[in-house]
């Protein structure tokens, strides 16, 4: 069998799933893929000849974790909350470790090696306040070959000093990661304003942000309405209309900002929401363990507005974002709705890779990228609806056998596996 480290060049049998669109899966038992030379997909075949036959696996787009957080990596399952005790708890004491370079970098590559376990094949990141931290995450990322919207977290208030980064300092820091790394090899990498969230930020770094973000077309992001206590906090200490309304004054909502969690929503607030064209990260295992509640779907779907799924990973318990769609899935029929395994895959892959402006992400088609995930499924799978309900609902599922960024490998779990790796973050990943 030829190498898989790189896809280019090779026609590769196996069984094909990806979303066609929201409502829709394409299913093919006997597809060829081939993956040409710059990493994007040339042809995708019903069957034929092929270099290399991996069936019954079944290949599938990347997976869109639309939310997680790198210095969080070693809290998951800490169950301290909700929200406002747990990051007093269990978040700001492991973020303040990440002024210290060592840590940093050691829990970066665990973070990647996770990602890329996962199946994840894009992902927007929060980082801590430590610039520096922010800086080796992205080198990682890089080195490792991963594609990603990073940033550190801004914060100069409402949490330990130690955690603070006035906006003087916090502001240029930013600036300068940006220089470095907004668009990294051919746009791999990019880099997000990230106020935190209101309750840990002046209007004046807020509005900082906002203003250095636009004209280099970065990204943005927060939190809003997780928490009812959080609610009332953002109103104490910043007035205005309602949640919605801080960020709105501030110049951050717009058609290149995702917002965590939107729980704790008026219609109101919902209608300049999808005016604005943003962006919801929903992140409903994150909801449920913290307690924070749902994120109601109706009003988001009514006004079609832009949905990626997020892990929240500590909130969150699992990297693997297909564990995401299955509470995504739990959270909406606790709301009467019934949602289709289709349409999970669809905020899971392409539909996700589109609301993070990257519509060449996410199908099995010619001129995508070829960011594939390589998934056991038992020979006896031989339908679309069975394979989306071993793949998004079936928690005792293995990691994915293999995931390739641009037709490049970066995670090999049999290799890891007879390497002696138990975790997906216990060992180094692919040279
Ligand atoms: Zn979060």
């Amino acid at each position: 069998m030829p190498d898989l480290g790189s896809l280019a060049g090779l026609r590769v049998q196996a069984r094909l799933l990806w979303s066609t669109d929201e409502d829709h899966a394409a299913w093919l038992p006997e597809g060829v893929i081939e993956v040409g030379p710059d990493g994007r997909i040339v042809a995708v075949r019903d069957s034929g000849p092929a270099d290399v036959r991996l069936g019954p696996a079944v290949l599938t787009p990347g997976f869109v974790d639309g939310h997680l957080h790198y210095p969080q990596t070693r809290i998951v399952g800490a169950a301290s909350g909700p929200l406002l005790d747990w990051l007093r708890h269990s978040t700001f004491p492991e973020e303040a470790r990440f002024a210290d370079a060592g840590h940093a970098r050691a829990i970066a590559d665990a973070f990647c090696a996770a990602l890329a376990a996962a199946g994840t094949t894009l992902a927007f990141v929060y980082g801590s306040v430590h610039p520096t931290a922010a800086d080796i995450l992205l080198q990682t990322l890089a080195d490792r070959g991963l594609r990603a919207i990073a940033g550190p977290v801004l914060m100069d208030m409402g949490a330990p000093d130690a955690l603070f980064l006035p906006p003087d300092r916090a502001l240029p820091a930013l600036a300068s990661l940006a220089d470095r790394w907004q668009g990294h090899d051919d746009g791999r990498l990019q880099v997000a304003a990230i106020p935190r969230f209101a309750l840990s930020c002046t209007a004046d770094l807020m509005r900082g942000a906002a203003e250095l973000a636009a004209p280099r077309g970065l990204w943005c992001s927060t939190h809003l309405s997780e928490n009812t206590d959080e609610v009332r906090v953002a109103a104490e200490l910043h007035g205005g209309p309602d949640y919605l309304g801080i960020y709105e004054a501030l110049g951050l909502v717009h058609d290149r900002s995702v917002y965590a969690h939107c729980i704790h929503m008026s219609d109101e607030e919902w209608d300049r929401f999808a005016a604005a064209g943003a962006v919801v990260a929903h992140c409903p295992d994150s909801n449920d363990f913290l307690g924070s509640g749902g994120m109601p779907l109706d009003p988001v779907r009514a006004r079609g507005i832009p949905v990626v799924l997020g892990t929240d990973i500590a909130a969150g318990r699992s990297f693997r974002v297909p564990r995401i769609a299955s509470s995504a899935h739990d959270n909406a029929l606790r709301q009467g709705v019934r949602v289709p395994p289709e349409t999970w895959l669809w905020h899971a892959t392409r539909g996700g890779a589109r609301a993070l402006g990257q519509p060449d992400l996410g199908a099995l088609e010619p001129g995508f990228q070829a960011d594939l995930v390589l998934h056991d499924l038992p020979a006896w799978v031989d339908s679309a609806d069975d394979a989306l309900a071993w793949l998004l609902f079936h928690h005792d599922a293995p990691p994915p056998r293999g995931t390739w960024i641009r037709g490049r490998r970066v995670w090999d779990r049999d290799a890891h596996w007879r390497a002696g790796g138990v975790f997906p973050w216990d060992a180094p990943g692919p040279a």
